[in-house]
């Protein structure tokens, strides 16, 4: 009988457990492309998954990671065969989908890409799901249209995993970045990743007005609650806020004012289920516009034993940029 090592949560009376053990290969869910990973990562989500602070998890046991990069191993699938190199993120791996904190992860090879060119396994996840989700902001802010001589980009939640990478690829593509932090102690970190300006986040958690100063053209928020309501408020006229994140809450307790008299307009991203045409082009661009030295300063390795230590400190806010978490 084959066994890999896995991280699996498992809910009994006494609530949900997380234990690091050897599963059943036999066990792996239903998929056409079987994957020896080779690298996961840590997300907010999987803080969420691994604490159950938040039920992400839909099916138990589960095992946690939702992203990962490795090598196909097995496959009906006809765009992969043994020994291609590949990527997923989202897709529900890792809250209804057996995920990713694995040495084997049994998916459908449609939910895969390829791993792009120009970007080892272990590159393609230290940006992962949050990096990705960086550059879907991006794009959507592209495809409204702004662009750098608009007025400055503001990031929100700047030194966690979207931010920091929101904060590379906006610096790089000619943005005057403003970096909100509710960390003094990563001003440097950030300047270094290409922040023109530091703001504390505390200017962006009081009561929000309906409107307020406008300050930026464009905004990656990874943040929600307040915070996002009082970006909103701040947003110049035409200008846009990519929403991705809830790292303060899932509220919104803004007004129709930034819309409708502002003409400010708001934009979800979701990274789970994209399609995959713009999936691979979020990667190219990724593998194209990201600069490696900056994601390398943003990226800490752990073990695929540690990775539960990690938990309760990404969702507390304590890990900075993007882990990696090394499988094989
Ligand atoms: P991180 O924990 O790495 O980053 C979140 C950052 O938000 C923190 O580093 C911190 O930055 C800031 N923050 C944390 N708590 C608070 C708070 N109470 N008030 C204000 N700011 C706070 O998480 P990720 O980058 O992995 O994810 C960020 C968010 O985006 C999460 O909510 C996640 O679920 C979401 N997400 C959504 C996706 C989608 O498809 N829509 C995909 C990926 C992520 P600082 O210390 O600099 O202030």
């Amino acid at each position: 009988m084959a066994t890999f090592r896995a991280w699996v949560v498992e809910k009994g009376e006494g609530g949900q457990s997380l234990t690091f053990r050897d599963f059943d290969e036999a066990d792996l869910m239903e998929g056409d492309v079987t994957v020896r990973v080779t690298h996961s990562t840590l997300n907010y989500k999987d803080g969420l998954a691994m604490t159950g602070k938040s039920p992400v998890v839909r099916r138990f046991p589960m095992i946690p990671g939702i992203d990962f990069s490795g090598i196909v191993e097995t496959s009906e699938h006809p765009a992969y065969k043994p020994g291609d190199a590949v990527v997923l993120t989202g897709w529900g791996v890792g809250e209804t989908h057996l995920g990713a904190y694995a040495e084997r992860a049994r998916v459908k090879g449609d939910w895969l890409v390829p791993l792009p060119e120009g970007l080892s396994a272990a590159q393609a996840m230290a940006i992962g799901t949050a990096g990705y989700t960086a550059m879907l902001c991006l794009m959507a802010l592209d495809h409204h249209g702004l662009k750098p001589e608009h007025g400055p980009a503001l990031v929100t939640g700047a030194s966690g995993g979207v931010g920091s990478v929101a904060v590379a690829l906006l610096a790089r593509a000619g943005w005057h970045v403003i970096a909100s932090t509710g960390r003094d102690s990563e001003a440097e970190y950030l300047r270094g990743l290409g922040a023109a300006e530091i703001l504390d986040r505390a200017e962006l958690s009081g009561t929000p007005k309906p409107l307020a100063k406008e300050r930026w053209a464009a905004a990656i928020d990874a943040v929600g609650s307040t915070t996002l309501a009082n970006v909103l408020a701040m947003t110049r006229a035409d200008g846009a806020v990519a929403a991705c994140g809830l790292a303060q809450g899932m509220d919104l307790p803004t007004s129709v004012a930034p819309f409708i008299l502002r003409g400010v307009s708001l934009l979800g991203i979701n990274s789970v289920t994209t399609p995959q045409p713009k999936r691979r082009e979020a990667w190219g661009r990724l593998a194209r516009e990201l600069d490696l030295d900056k994601l390398a300063a943003m990226t800490t390795t752990v073990g695929l034993s540690d990775v539960a230590d990690l938990a309760e400190e990404i969702l507390a806010g304590r890990t900075r940029g993007r882990t990696v978490v090394e499988v094989a």
